[in-house]
């Protein structure tokens, strides 16, 4: 194995109308990611790639697309991890950016790891990402948003590059109708997401009060450390939350390029592909027949 690749549209119901949707977004985004892996490029710029093709697709909660906050505002959440040196970027209620992955990516070489709202936003002016207006992200399926599903389709994002580097990243519009200010654990490192060259990687989406209180990526990075599978180390961490109640799933992958993952929503979009496979395998529940 050299290179491997896991994204993820969210632990959430699928309902069969969205379903060719998800399909094709997964794998439009492995596609973006398996680009740059196939020829020798980094982890980081893999992850970034991939979530920024689910930024841009509105059937994703993340970037164009995101849930609207009580105040009817989008306000977004990402993070990404350079597993290499163990650099975190993150943002978290932003508004007014087509990719906040790309603003946590332009973080990663600065001393903050996390920066909030205005701030943020400003942090994306002064660095060259592409700004917007905030309304612009809001897309037509939002239009009547109190009769849509309470639903958790954060993007997620982790790769193995062929020089052993791993990345992991997360994107969301958080929760509907959330207070405005609310932020979960998509940007928050050992609870949404973690990295390490020398362990594995991981994403998570869900409900994010419920993953930061019992630490659902520090759970994963541990399994991983006792040498657990990434299956296992997916399987076990979601136990976890059987204390505090709340939906999740997780993409796995470790320093070898083995996937896992793992679900307790109806539904989670998940999509995989390494060097070693012939062609992408998407998924959008554990149970599914393989393709
Ligand atoms: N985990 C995200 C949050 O709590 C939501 C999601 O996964 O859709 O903000």
């Amino acid at each position: 194995m050299t290179w491997a690749i896991v994204v993820h549209g969210g632990a959430k119901e699928i309902v069969p109308e969205q379903e060719d949707a998800n399909r094709r977004g997964c794998l439009e985004a492995i596609s973006a990611g398996q680009a740059i892996l196939a020829q020798g490029g980094s982890a980081v710029d893999a992850v970034e790639a991939a979530i920024q093709v689910l930024e841009s697709d509105p059937a994703f909660n993340a970037g164009y697309g995101s849930d609207l906050n009580a105040a009817g505002e989008v306000e977004m959440d990402a993070a990404l991890m350079d597993g290499s040196n163990l650099a975190i970027g993150a943002v978290a209620a932003i508004q007014g950016v087509r990719h906040p992955i790309s603003v946590a990516r332009r973080m990663l070489g600065e001393p903050p790891t996390l920066l909030v709202g205005e701030g943020a936003r400003r942090f994306a002016a002064a660095h060259g990402a592409e700004l917007c207006d905030p309304g612009e992200l809001i897309s037509p399926r939002q239009d009547g948003s109190a009769e849509r599903p309470h639903e958790h389709d954060t993007v997620g994002c982790v790769a193995l590059d062929s020089s052993g580097r791993i990345a992991a990243g997360t994107s969301t519009g958080g929760l509907d109708g959330t207070h405005p200010g609310r932020v979960g654990d998509s940007p928050l490192p050992g609870c949404g997401f973690y990295a390490d060259d020398q362990v594995g990687g991981v994403a998570f989406s869900g409900d994010g009060e419920c993953i930061a209180r019992v630490l659902l990526a520090a759970r994963v990075m541990q399994a991983l450390e006792r040498n657990q599978a990434p299956q296992a180390a997916a399987d076990t961490s979601l136990a976890h939350l059987e204390r505090v109640g709340g939906e999740a799933g997780a993409i796995v992958l470790d320093r070898l390029g083995r996937v896992g993952w793992a679900h307790n929503s109806s539904h989670f979009a998940v999509a995989w592909v390494t060097d070693v496979m012939a062609a992408p395998s998407v998924r959008l529940r554990q149970d599914e027949e393989i393709d």
